[in-house]
């Protein structure tokens, strides 16, 4: 299992990497990556060295990662518009022999410091020839060190061993039916799970390729679709602008039409987007469930009933449970019963870097507890209500799913963009805020009373939100994801 690129060793002429309009075959990545990895393994000796990947949404840094997969040397990529501090920290946290970069680039502190290798990719023209690739190390080597995104509390790095990545993208494999045939359009950051493992390692694992637009726009994904693009990958943010899109532009609904398959993930996609985005192009978006530290853990099948709604099943080698607050599994799979999603399987991670305390705190036995919680219904389908540390409301001695409220507020047509946590109340335990952005356009913006009446109308009383914030933006991060412990912050003065 230890070689991770099967087509790169065969060193075929079919396409690989397109990046606007620069394009490698797996003969030309051969070319560039093999001798790019002999360089990495002569500056990085002994030891288990790290490298840091400056990781712009570019051909280097796929050229770069790959490269450090070949050279066995863990690769740490690195969001090109991180912050100071944090970039301290992973730089500090991770402690890098080496960085990556495309030529020309002008890296910050602390990365400057470090010795630094260019990635230069210049295909030739003539037939390459590439040498023979490194022999690749064992399974349990690490391959890459990911942040998390931060969305709860300060990025983690997650130490991902070789046989993760085989392994969730072999039951990525099985569950989507991904074949060499594929044509993945990206539109992704790469230094994330999403982006860089599933998006470009994906296709490589397969033989396929992968078309990165460099930027996400509507109106370049209706190209590559109908061009020769199979699958999109995105996340809610890019499918509710498509949805939005599609219901107004014919050449873009159709073209999402013709896709094999539009996979979403990294958050969960509102209900009514996925009706919006059925209604206007007669296609199903199917969801995935992961995390950086278990990579992929469910996924609504490509070739299952329709589980609109869900994450789907449990991938082919993972095995996933509800537990409940006292610890017990729970047996129900009756939609309703709601329990921590634990997981154990061949895609998890090795450990956190540097934080054995947070590594042991985060297992039950061989189980990873995830944090999210979730229902689970007769066929085995999986839906999330939210995350425990934040989107678990206990108000009134009831315990309710944020996302559920969420949905229910997205489905009034004045609401734009909707997020709902619980604040401390001394009734209630805790009680429901709801933070929303209005339509613009919609006429009269929504009022506060009419919201939380349309909630218990649509679900039932105690889920009726006890104060309403309205917003111009919701803050989210660069997948889009909602930054609820940011919301406070945007509150407006009371009373305003
Ligand atoms: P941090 O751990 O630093 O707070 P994070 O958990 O957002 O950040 P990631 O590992 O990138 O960092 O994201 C994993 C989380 O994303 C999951 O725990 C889950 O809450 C959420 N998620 C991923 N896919 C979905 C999905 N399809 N539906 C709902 N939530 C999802
Ligand atoms: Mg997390």
């Amino acid at each position: 299992m230890n070689v991770l690129f099967p087509a790169l060793r065969d060193g075929s002429p079919t396409p690989a990497l397109r990046f606007g309009d620069r394009a490698l075959d797996y003969g030309q990545l051969a070319a560039v990556a093999g001798p790019l990895a002999e360089r990495i393994d002569r500056l990085t000796p002994g030891g288990t060295p790290r490298l840091a990947v400056w990781a712009t949404p570019t051909l280097e840094t796929s050229v770069a990662v790959v490269a450090a997969l070949l050279a066995g040397v863990a690769a740490v990529p690195i969001n090109p518009k991180i912050g100071e501090r944090e970039l301290t920290h992973i730089v500090t946290d991770s402690a890098p022999a080496l960085v990556l970069a495309e030529p020309g680039t002008t890296l910050p502190e602390p990365l400057a410091a470090l010795p630094r290798l260019d990635v230069e990719v210049t295909p030739s023209t003539d037939k390459p020839m590439p040498g023979p690739l490194p022999v690749e190390p064992g399974d349990e080597a690490p391959a890459l060190i990911v942040y998390t995104s931060g969305t709860t509390g300060p990025p983690k790095g997650v130490v991902l061993p070789r046989r993760a990545l085989a392994r969730t993208l072999d039951a990525l494999e099985d569950a989507w039916q991904w074949t060499a045939d594929d044509v993945l359009v990206h539109a992704l950051p790469l230094f994330h799970v999403h982006g860089l493992i599933l998006g470009v390692l994906g296709p490589l694992r397969r033989g396929g390729s992968v078309h990165h637009l460099g930027r996400f726009s509507t109106e370049a994904v209706a190209r590559e679709l109908s061009a020769d693009g199979t699958m999109l990958f995105g996340v809610p943010t890019m499918y509710h602008r498509l949805a939005l899109d599609a219901a107004e532009n014919a050449t873009l609904a159709q073209a999402l039409g013709r896709a094999r398959l539009l996979v979403s993930g990294s958050a969960a996609l509102p209900l009514t987007d996925h009706q919006r985005l059925t209604a206007a192009t007669g296609r199903r978006v199917i969801e995935r469930y992961g995390m950086t530290e278990t990579l992929m853990n469910t996924s609504v099948r490509a070739d299952g009933p329709d589980a609109t709604g869900t994450v789907g099943v449990a991938l082919p080698g993972v095995y996933v449970r509800l537990v409940d607050d006292a610890g017990r599994a729970i047996e129900e799979s009756d939609g309703e019963t709601v329990g921590e999603i634990q997981v154990r399987g061949p895609n998890l991670f090795s450990e956190y870097l540097n934080r054995p305390d947070a590594t042991a705190a985060a297992f039950d036995g061989g189980w990873f507890r995830t944090g999210d919680m979730a229902v689970r219904d007769p066929a085995g389908n999986y839906r999330i209500v939210g995350r425990k540390a934040t989107d678990l409301i206990k108000s009134g001695g009831y315990k309710i799913g944020a996302g559920e409220i969420e949905n229910a507020l997205l489905a009034h047509p004045s609401v734009a963009e909707a997020a709902v946590t619980g604040e401390p109340d001394e009734d209630l335990g805790e009680r429901i805020v709801a933070w929303v952005v209005p339509e613009t356009g919609a006429g009269r913006p929504p009022s506060a009373q009419e919201l939380a009446d349309h909630v218990a109308g649509q679900l039932a009383p105690h889920k009726r939100p006890r104060i309403v914030h309205f917003l111009d933006a919701l803050p989210r991060n660069d997948m889009g994801k909602i930054l609820k412990r940011d919301l406070r912050a945007a509150a407006p003065p009371a009373g305003a």
